[in-house]
């Protein structure tokens, strides 16, 4: 039996939704399963780990995890893997994990294969599916010659069961040796949004160059309230500055893989598609019959979005709310 090792991410306490993902997947695997928490954030929500299919939690609470800093976390993640004796790394491939874990293969000389949407294990042997060239194909990767073996997968690619609170975890506290830090993170500026990131988020609607200007998100944002989505855009509305960076969906923003992404007012350009086209479910609403956007829609409304937003919202209300 091989030993697993899966960061864990928290947010606001809680266990990610991408951790859960991995977490139940490497218990299904049969292996032993070692969650590694860092931070308050971490302390916070280390139990959810044992929860949700991890036998062990390697914790430690210390503040100075409470921001990424690259040296700090490749170090602590190193010895994390060595101390737990792991063969098989999970992650996500989020922003953290796709700056950390180059660094720690580097380090511990490990293979380390980023963006998979299907992880296979046979035995020993990984197999990891990832999308090239925007998902205009897809590569099965290999590793070879590698002790460790660390997987970054996509958020939203396997099914997550509730939390199941019968289950628990041994916790032990671990102090990381730290390394004498060459940068230092001095401040963090949030942005305004408390809802979930766009890549966590089960429904997305996103907002593109039909919305016209800048104010015409207000009417993405009531729906957005009513189903308790999360708001993306098009390049196009960011690149015009009506919205911040942070909520591009596509190949040089954000890839999501939500339930349900409803794409407002967004012709289909293929590097939007390239964000996005793993969803579940598609709906698209715009104006042009013709838009490549309806070719990957599931669901397709053809007509004004300042018309049909603000009944679907009301609609929404009476349904949901009621
Ligand atoms: C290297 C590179 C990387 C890129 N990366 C990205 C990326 O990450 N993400 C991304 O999104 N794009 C990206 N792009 C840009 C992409 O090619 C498109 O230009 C962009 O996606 C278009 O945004 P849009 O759909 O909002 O605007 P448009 O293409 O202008 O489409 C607007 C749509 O709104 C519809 N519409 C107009 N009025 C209404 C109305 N009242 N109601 C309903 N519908 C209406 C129109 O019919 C049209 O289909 C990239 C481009 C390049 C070259």
């Amino acid at each position: 039996m091989s030993k697993v090792l899966v960061f864990a991410e928290f947010q606001n306490g809680n266990l990610k939704r991408s951790s859960q993902e991995l977490l139940q997947f490497a218990a299904k695997s049969g292996n032993q399963v070692v969650a590694l928490a860092l931070g308050s954030q971490a302390a916070q929500g280390s139990a959810q780990a044992g929860h949700h299919g991890a036998n062990e939690v390697f914790l430690a609470k210390d503040v100075a995890f409470d921001s990424y800093n690259p040296e700090l976390f490749t170090a602590a993640v190193s010895e994390a893997i060595q101390k737990a004796g792991a063969t098989l790394v999970l992650a996500s491939t989020s922003s953290t994990g796709k700056d950390l874990f180059p660094r720690v293969a580097a380090k511990i000389g490990a293979g380390v294969v980023s963006d998979g949407t299907e992880i296979i294990l046979l035995g020993e042997d990984v197999k990891v599916k990832k999308p090239l060239y925007s998902g205009k194909c897809f590569a099965t990767a290999q590793f070879e010659n590698a002790a460790v073996k660390i997987v970054l997968m996509r958020a939203n690619q396997m099914p997550v069961a509730p939390a199941d609170t019968s289950k628990s975890a041994a916790v032990t506290e671990q102090n990381f040796a730290k390394p004498n830090l060459k940068t230092l993170i001095k401040e963090i500026v949030k942005g305004a949004s408390e809802k979930l990131d766009l890549t966590e988020a089960n429904i997305v609607i996103s907002g593109g160059r039909g919305l016209k200007e800048a104010g015409g998100f207000k009417i993405l944002n009531e729906l957005a309230e009513v189903l308790g989505a999360t708001v993306g855009a098009s390049r196009a509305v960011v690149d015009a500055g009506w919205v911040g960076h942070s909520m591009q969906v596509g190949q040089t923003g954000k890839t999501v893989a939500p339930s349900l992404y409803i794409a407002v007012g967004i012709s289909g350009a293929i590097q939007h598609l390239a964000g996005m086209s793993g969803s579940k479910v598609i709906v698209a609403i715009n104006s042009d019959a013709n838009a490549p956007i309806f070719q990957k829609a599931t669901y397709g409304i053809v007509g004004d979005a300042f018309e049909i937003l603000p009944k679907l919202t009301e609609e929404f209300k009476k349904v949901l709310h009621h």
